[in-house]
């Protein structure tokens, strides 16, 4: 048996996340399916030559099979989930390392092995080692912001079910995460312990949705609802399924940025059961776009789950214009759609990552017109206190009249731009008349309303059903 230092290191990190797990029923019930550690027994005989895209986890870690490096449950087990571990991946000097492991009593730690891959151990400023790794800023930091600055816990019907907007509602399964995003909005939970809802709980969200019939769209998301095993999932999403009204179910997961080996046939094949199924994920930088990552989008995608991308405006992230444009066009590339950019919401612990609303609103400038719309999200505020979401962007009208806008391309050259009169609309009536019949009335009608207001052009009809 071949054991180097990194290989050893997550050996023993297994056995202490089993020592913890007995303390922590949820998380041993739910993801750890496998006795802790049983995988870490390997042999020279399993190892592959590293390829090109392998270079930065074969430098971290260099002794793990493929099989087992592509296990999620054993990613999920190895998390690094305090300031010693990590220090044996990324140097950090003393201070620091003290420093750390204070912010880590307020706003823990966890990295799966495969993010951590991804993160440039010798670069402080590694955009993916922004998302991941604590900083001193979020306690010097702490006093500005607020611990559910979105107002979650005042909308909530029954425990872990929020009900804002009127035909849709937000399921929260569990605070468990594979990995704690350092911007995370729910960071108030993470002091809480983790938690899965019990089924108690669960059966009392269906119930509400049961008796309302107005919420056609349900939201799952966490923490990340995937932590839970595949066929617990499938008892919660068939049931949600069974219920007449509800017509898409939505999954908000970041595995597949952080964990992608989770999406496997087994989750894909359960997931195409239940269709229509939409999955929203987060994707923040271009260097999360692995051919991991690539290929569980596209397992997905084959099993007919449309995928959105919501990612997280953040400073030294993603906040210039080529780092947007470039993470925008690569999502395209694996077919996931560029569908919201959030400012950073104003959470306690995150101001160090906040940017100002004016670097989003000329990201969206610096994108829209130089590459496809549909690579161009839509830049959104989340309001304080439940006030929902608010698009911001860039302002092409220049001036406006009653006749007449004069508006800017995204060039900067100035058109005008005739404003078309208000015309009357003609509502269909209940009963249907023949298609001829009805357009001979429509234009009966507007020959009248032309005579009574003596305007001339007539060769127009408008008709709104
Ligand atoms: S995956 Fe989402 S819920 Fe979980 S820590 Fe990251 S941002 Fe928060």
């Amino acid at each position: 048996m071949k054991v180097n230092k990194c290989s050893t290191t997550v050996k023993c990190q297994s056995k202490s996340r089993a020592h913890n797990n007995n303390t922590d029923g949820h998380t041993t019930e739910e993801v750890e399916e496998e006795p802790p550690g049983k995988s870490c027994v390997f042999s020279d005989e399993d190892e592959e030559p590293p390829s090109k895209i392998d270079i930065s986890k074969h430098r971290l870690f260099g002794g793990i099979p493929k099989a087992i490096w592509n296990d999620w449950k054993w990613q999920f087990r190895n998390r690094i989930t305090d300031i010693d571990q990590l220090t044996q991946f990324i140097p950090l000097p003393l201070e620091e390392q003290t420093n750390l492991k204070l912010v880590t009593m307020r706003y823990p730690l966890s990295v799966t092995p495969y993010y951590l891959s991804l993160i440039d151990p010798d670069d402080p400023g590694d955009p993916i080692r922004k998302q991941a790794i604590p900083s001193i800023l979020e306690m010097t930091m702490a006093s500005l912001g607020a611990e559910d600055p979105l107002g979650e816990k005042e909308d909530s019907v029954v425990p872990g079910l929020v009900h804002r907007y009127p035909d849709r509602v937000l399921m929260v399964l569990t605070d468990i995460c594979p990995m704690l995003c350092r911007h995370c909005t729910r960071k108030r939970e993470w002091q809480h312990g983790r938690w899965v809802r019990t089924n108690n709980e669960i059966e009392a969200m269906l119930e509400y949705l049961r008796r309302n019939d107005s919420i056609r769209d349900v939201i799952i998301s966490g923490g990340d609802p995937l932590t839970l095993s595949t066929s617990h999932l499938e008892s919660i999403i068939s049931k949600v399924r069974s219920i007449r009204h509800v017509e898409i179910i939505r999954i908000g997961t970041r595995f597949p940025v952080v964990l992608p080996q989770r999406i496997d046939s087994e989750l894909c094949a359960m997931l195409s059961k239940y269709s229509p199924i939409w999955l929203n994920t987060h994707f923040n930088h271009p260097r999360e776009i692995t051919l991991e990552a690539a290929e569980a989008c596209d397992r997905l995608l084959r099993s007919g789950i449309p995928i959105n991308n919501q990612s997280v405006l953040l400073r030294g992230v993603n906040d210039t214009v080529e780092t947007m444009l470039r993470l925008c066009q690569d999502l395209l590339r694996i077919k996931v759609r560029p569908y919201y950019l959030f400012q950073c919401d104003e959470v306690q612990g995150t101001e160090h990552l906040r940017t100002p609303v004016e670097v989003g609103i000329k990201i969206i400038e610096g994108m829209r017109g130089y590459t496809s719309g549909l690579a161009v999200p839509t830049f959104v505020v989340d309001l304080p206190h439940g006030g929902g979401k608010v698009p911001l962007q860039p302002d092409y009208v220049v001036s406006q009249t009653e006749n007449e806008l004069v508006l800017r391309n995204y060039e900067g050259r100035l058109f005008h731009y005739r404003n078309p009169k208000k015309q009357t609309h003609i509502k269909l009536k209940d009963e249907e008349p023949s298609p001829v019949a009805y357009t001979t009335k429509l234009l009966n009608n507007y020959e009248l309303e032309s005579k009574i207001k003596g305007t001339e052009n007539a060769d127009r009809v408008v008709v709104r059903s």
